[in-house]
């Protein structure tokens, strides 16, 4: 069997780190098993569905590495739903019903106030040709349900939640297709996993619920049931899913300067029992990919942990991984130099002004004054070279007497502007011989 898995979003807004953390579980199984990964848009929804969060779906989805090999929409696909929806209909598991929402509801209050659950009573399965054609006379068109089987329970062993059950007759028969002729989510969804051969479902617990009545439409369909996988909840460190977490997404990410690999290695293993580490090979992290090691609590998502291991991941870039981002003119040395100092990737160009200049260096006592001006003049006899920070502090030991602290911080200050920073022994090169005097001179006027 080839492993078919596909990310279902509709297009009606931009993707938050839950939908991005299905999307990558989806893509990451596929990839373990040397499937295909499929990018299905559920834009049944015409009002609400955009072209803009079409294109920012693709877009987020290849800022985060994760390139479909496919790609379907929903709204292109109404005469083949047309069409099953017709099979449906010939075989007797779909039904025409005529209630208003408030008829619904009404309903709905009673059961609830008899203490019963409020599933449909079916009554529209004996509505009479009468009945019916005052409906019509009326003006009214029916809505459409799928009419569930009620002969046994709907089981399945999902990959993450292991076995399910639900008895069909505690569920109502849903809903799905509305007075005006559109699809709701359920069965469009079941025609194209058929159709597009999915063979493994990977999505939210939200849908757990729905993962029974879609059973039943592809066994209504003749067609191979996929296998499921219903993943706990992202939730934020308050222990719910946030407002600021349902909105936060690719474009909140490039603002905190988060490299995609960082959302990448934490989101693949939030909620399973394998440790969150920086590792910018996201073959590494498909190749452990399991749904064995998902747990059924909420997956924690914590912005701390995310900027910790952000730094940790942008530490272990290299050059060329960030050269398109880095200032004009920043080498690979410059690069290995400061990379150690930032937190993130936002960080860069300070650092870099700190090589190139101008800096501003803090005010001297009388004291710090001469020890620069001797560090001036020890300098300018000194020739350059890549060892040139050790030597000089060398001399300036010997001939100032000074040490530690005291050897080193006016030096730093009066070349950076700064009193943290890159090892001076490798920085100092790269600001270079001439810089350096300047600033010395600087410092000292
Ligand atoms: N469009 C549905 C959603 O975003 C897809 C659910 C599914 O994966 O089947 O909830």
């Amino acid at each position: 069997m080839t492993v078919k898995t596909r990310f279902a979003p509709s297009p009606t807004g931009h993707l938050h780190v839950g939908n991005i953390r299905t999307a990558l579980h989806n893509w990451m199984f596929a990839r373990k098993h040397g499937g295909t990964f499929l990018l299905r848009l559920d834009d049944t929804d015409t009002e609400r569905s955009k072209e803009e969060y079409v294109s920012a779906i693709r877009a987020d989805l290849a800022w985060l590495g994760m390139h479909p090999d496919s790609e379907e929409r929903q709204s292109a696909r109404s005469a083949r739903y047309e069409e099953k929806f017709a099979e449906l209909k010939a075989s007797g598991r779909v039904y025409p019903a005529w209630e208003t929402a408030q008829e619904l509801d009404l309903k709905r209050k009673i059961q609830l106030g008899r203490g019963k659950p409020p599933i449909y009573d079916r009554a529209a399965l004996d509505v009479s040709d009468d009945e019916i054609a005052a409906y019509e006379a009326e003006g009214r068109t029916p809505h459409w349900r799928f009419r569930l089987d009620h002969d046994g329970p709907i089981v399945w062993n999902d990959l993450i939640r292991g076995e399910q059950k639900f008895d069909p007759s505690l569920l109502s028969d849903p809903v799905i297709r509305r007075e005006d002729g559109s699809w709701l989510y359920m069965l469009p969804s079941t025609i194209d996993d058929m159709d597009m051969g999915i063979t493994h479902v990977v999505r939210g617990e939200d849908h757990v619920a729905n993962t029974a009545v879609q059973i039943q439409m592809f066994e209504a369909f003749d067609a191979p049931v996929p296998e499921f996988a219903h993943e706990a909840l992202l939730v934020g460190t308050e222990g719910k899913l946030s407002k600021r977490l349902g909105s936060l997404g690719v474009s909140g990410f490039r603002e905190r300067h988060v490299e995609p690999q960082a959302i990448v290695a934490l989101l693949a293993r939030i909620g399973t029992s394998d440790p969150v580490e920086p590792v910018t090979q996201v073959e590494t992290l498909a190749e452990a990919f399991d749904f064995a090691r998902f747990g059924r609590a909420p997956a924690r998502f914590d912005e701390e942990e995310l900027a910790q291991l952000n730094q940790k991941i942008v530490h272990m870039l290299d050059h060329e991984a960030v050269r398109d981002r880095l200032p004009e003119g920043m080498s690979a040395a410059a690069w290995d130099v400061i990379r150690p100092n930032l937190h993130h990737l936002g960080e860069v160009d300070g650092w870099w002004q700190v090589v190139t200049g101008p800096v501003s260096g803090p005010d001297l006592d009388a004291d710090d004054s001469d020890y620069l001006r001797q560090a001036l003049s020890a300098l300018e006899d000194l020739s350059w070279s890549d060892t040139i920070w050790k030597d000089w502090t060398l001399v300036l030991k010997e001939s100032t007497g000074r040490k530690g602290k005291k050897l080193f911080m006016p030096l730093r200050q009066a070349l950076t502007g700064l009193d943290h920073g890159p090892d001076m022994s490798a920085l100092l090169p790269l600001i270079g011989r001439d810089a350096a005097i300047e600033r010395l001179k600087t410092s000292i006027s």
